[in-house]
């Protein structure tokens, strides 16, 4: 039955549109719009999910009321389907990112990944543009997370200057997840020659970097960087060679990976650079039949590495199967949970109380 009577514009907020007009959301799924089916899209208003996008409004606006009026999907042209591609001379132009926020831990298994998924659902869930630098070279598990395969789009700029080997350097394109956060990361490279090049220096440092560097990021508000775990070289490296605004520390409720996580503070610390907050992940777990609280690695030791950390300590983060398994499924952005948006929350306030100097940073 079509709904002739209702308002359709920028404005409409997704969520309520897809629930008024159930077609709406095979209309904007056809656009690439997958999110209308996840938590994501719960605050987005059309315009913004165009946006966030790289689509123009008008035919998506167009498509859903033509829709609304027949009760069918019309077709949609393959160019107003494609994201807005950077024109050549475009290469050119250096992306603003206006902040950098590396995701730490002491040791690998705390989290990490699935925190720095939290914290970048709850920046886009504020409208804000996110990516994530998948820096854990040697065990990429954002892809995962937000159920991505397909290998990244591999450009070179047809008015570089050719470097001293021959070929101007390959440009890697981010992949969009389904709530538009553009995500790099090793294991969304393939083996083909022109991927060859990106590991030609087997540093891991060097891939990091390339990865910051050689990639056509859109404008972004937070760029978060999924660290290797531990304190060896990649992770120093960026935290030395980047302009980051400061490190996010994540923790569990272990004697150890307090210890551990300590050494970490240190050395960043000893690098003048700021820690903005301490997450404490799989803190305790709330049985979901009784309520109880039962704090399966121990006692939280969160306040401790906090105070080690000199930092606030930003969230604690109970074990949750349902998390747990959305993750593993590849759905992350499905999580409608208060703990992302308490996150993003946390990391903002985090970041007003750490100005770094004004000039933003550009990249490729
Ligand atoms: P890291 O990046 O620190 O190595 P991951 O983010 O890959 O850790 O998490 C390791 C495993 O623990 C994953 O299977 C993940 O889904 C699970 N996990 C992480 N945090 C939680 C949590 N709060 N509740 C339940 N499972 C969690």
């Amino acid at each position: 039955m079509p709904h002739l009577e209702m308002e359709i514009g920028p404005q409409s907020n997704i969520a309520e549109l897809v629930r008024d007009l159930p077609i709406a959301e095979e209309v904007l799924g056809r656009f690439g719009l997958h999110c209308a089916g996840c938590g994501v899209n719960k605050y987005e208003t059309i315009e913004a999910g165009a946006k966030a996008h790289g689509l123009r409004i008008e035919p998506i606006v167009a498509a859903l009321v033509q829709a609304r009026l027949s009760g069918f999907v019309p077709t949609i042209s393959n160019e107003d389907r494609v994201p807005l591609r950077r024109a050549p001379g475009e290469f050119k132009r250096h992306a603003k990112i206006e902040h950098v926020v590396p995701i730490m831990s002491g040791k690998g298994g705390v989290g990490k990944s699935l925190v720095t998924a939290l914290i970048a659902l709850g920046l886009r869930r504020r409208n804000l543009r996110v990516g994530i630098l998948d820096a854990d070279i040697t065990g990429p598990s954002i892809p995962k997370l937000f159920g991505l395969r397909t290998p990244l789009l591999i450009e070179t700029d047809p008015n570089a200057k050719p470097m001293p080997q021959g070929n101007a350097p390959p440009l890697m394109v981010p992949a969009q997840s389904r709530s538009a956060i553009e995500i790099v990361s090793s294991n969304l490279l393939t083996d083909q020659e022109d991927t060859a090049m990106i590991w030609r220096g087997p540093i891991l440092s060097g891939v990091i970097r390339q990865f910051y560097e050689q990639v056509l990021w859109s404008d972004l508000d937070y760029l978060l960087i999924d660290l290797p775990p531990g304190t060896s070289d990649a992770p120093l490296t960026v935290l030395q060679s980047l302009a980051i605004d400061g490190v996010i520390l994540v923790t569990m409720p272990q004697a150890l990976a307090t210890m551990i996580v300590r050494k970490a503070a240190n050395l960043v610390h000893q690098l003048k650079k700021p820690i903005l907050g301490v997450v404490e992940n799989m803190s305790y777990f709330i049985a979901p039949d009784t309520g109880n609280k039962y704090e399966i690695f121990g006692p939280s030791y969160a306040e401790r590495v906090a105070e080690l950390a000199r930092a606030p300590l930003l969230a604690r983060i109970p074990i949750d199967p349902q998390k747990a398994k959305l993750a593993d499924e590849g759905r992350v952005e499905e999580i409608d949970d208060p703990i992302c948006d308490e996150l993003a929350g946390a990391l903002l306030a985090a970041i007003e109380a750490h100005p770094k100097p004004k000039e933003t940073i550009s990249i490729i």
